[in-house]
């Protein structure tokens, strides 16, 4: 299997290639040349087996065989060793055919550990193999970061810069960012927005200067690896529920869309999915895509589910090219139009392929607050704002179609997220043992100005890539 860009314009890849350039050079997503489908045989295989050998199997298809087997299955084990529930992905019944899926037992309680754990093991892998090193830069609107931190936290192959907003994440996310002591690891607290932090490191990969010295890499959700590590839950909980006998469906709380494309990726698989369920808070703009057939962008208003503030989906690039029937002229024209007019309109053929598989909900604040209140008074479950986002539209979708199960995908614990779940429920959730002395922790962090220049001054001074090339200069 090779790796082909949505826009046409690169070469094909191999899976390493693909993962550690994260964008294909010609600034569209890879996609896989072909998309893998599986046996009878091979879902008679990971029934009713452990998360880990199921997300072996998974990642191994997804990645065309990029890792020896034996080596696969170690970093599979370790990246999920660390999980607190031994399933690692529970499911829970909350109604009548609505179940939760719960992705929040990696160390930060978001379901980013899923992925971002097992993607460092890989680069690490890929790295060692070559001999090499890395620096990675990530902006985050909170989750991404302190995954990123605990997953590549103490590699010795990597260098880790976060950006965050200056006073714009909760503060259990700031600390979960600033108190980790690792020696490869700096978190930076930009005086801006999250999307001025994204545009710095899209201004750091741009400069080729720069991101030659620091081999710089990025770790986001369109980086091919966390889709792969994604799927597995999907399958793991198909599994779980009905053994592959019968369809269910997946509610997905959605920003970027890198989640619920895993679904789309597993059920070509062969996953029986009956429907993709993407939930969205007010930044709607999914939601009016699948209803209008227009994709526009509006301003990005603040919400209690803050990682899906989101306007454009990196991520829906893909369905796009998969759902125009792979038509990457397409896709550019498509970009560009977004690029240069904040919009493009989906052609009818186009749209009704996406609405044959996808349906999309908005809960507004007032919706995710009654979603919050009523799983708990109903059924004593306490979800966080962004579960409680797809748990609304999982409803909504079984008043149509009460037949088919429901699974809603818990992308955060709420301990995560407790100002707005005790707004909501009147129960203050409490942080998990080994987070329960966050507070009193030591905080590390720099403030930066919203500068390019003095970012990369900050990383060239710091990362031990650029360095080594410093020290090399001067023999
Ligand atoms: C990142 C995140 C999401 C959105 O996931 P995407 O892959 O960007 O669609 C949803 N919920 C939480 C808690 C997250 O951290």
């Amino acid at each position: 299997m090779r790796f082909t860009s949505t826009r046409g314009g690169a070469g094909a890849a191999h899976f390493a290639d693909a993962m550690l350039r994260g964008l294909a050079p010609d600034g569209g997503l890879y996609m896989p040349d072909d998309w893998p489908a599986w046996s009878a045989r091979d879902f008679a295989e990971v029934r009713g087996a452990p998360y880990v050998d199921t997300a072996a199997k998974v990642v191994a298809t997804l990645t065309g065989n990029a890792f020896p087997p034996a080596e696969l299955q170690r970093m599979v084990e370790g990246a999920y060793g660390a999980f607190r529930h031994a399933c690692v992905a529970p499911l829970v019944q909350v109604d009548d055919n609505l179940f939760v899926l719960e992705l929040f037992h990696g160390p930060t309680l978001a379901f980013k550990d899923v992925a971002m754990r097992l993607l460092a093991r890989m680069i690490d892998h890929t790295l060692t193999a070559g001999g090499e090193r890395a620096t990675i830069a990530g902006a985050t609107s909170g989750d991404t970061g302190s995954a990123a931190i605990d997953a590549f936290g103490g590699l010795d192959r990597i260098d880790l810069f976060t950006l965050f907003p200056l006073g714009r994440v909760s503060e259990v996310q700031r600390r979960q960012m600033t108190t980790p002591r690792f020696t490869n690891s700096w978190a930076m607290a930009v005086e801006g927005t999250f999307d001025d932090c994204q545009a710095l490191v899209k201004a750091m990969l741009g400069h080729a200067d720069f991101r030659d010295r620091t081999r710089l890499l990025a770790v986001n959700s369109i980086n091919w690896g966390r889709i792969a590590a994604q799927a597995v839950y999907y399958v793991t909980a198909a599994a779980a529920l009905c053994g592959f006998a019968r369809p269910v469906s997946f509610a997905v709380p959605t920003g970027n869309f890198g989640d619920v494309f895993a679904g789309y990726a597993a059920k070509r698989l062969g996953v029986p999915i009956d429907r993709l369920i993407v939930a969205t808070n007010r930044n709607d703009i999914l939601a009016r895509t699948l209803e209008t057939g227009a994709y526009e962008v509006r301003q990005v208003v603040p919400t209690s589910s803050p990682s899906m503030d989101i306007q454009v989906s990196s991520n829906f690039e893909r369905l796009l090219f998969d759902a125009s029937g792979r038509d990457a002229r397409f896709v550019r024209d498509a970009m560009t139009r977004l690029s240069t007019e904040g919009r493009f309109v989906l052609p009818d053929p186009v749209l009704a392929a996406i609405r044959a598989e996808f349906d999309a909900f908005a809960a507004d604040e007032p919706a995710t607050d009654r979603e919050m209140a009523r799983v708990r008074r109903d059924s004593g479950y306490l979800a966080d704002p962004h579960t409680a986002t797809a748990l609304a539209a999982a409803r909504r979708r079984l008043a149509e179609a009460p037949g088919t199960p429901v699974i809603v995908l818990a992308t955060a614990a709420p301990a995560k997220f407790p100002d707005a779940v005790e707004a909501a429920t009147g129960i203050r959730p409490a942080l998990p043992a080994h987070l329960a002395d966050l507070h009193a922790r030591d905080e590390r962090m720099d403030v930066l100005p919203n500068r390019l220049d003095k970012v990369e001054a900050y990383i060239l001074d710091r990362g031990r890539m650029a360095r080594a090339g410093r020290a090399g200069e001067h023999d």
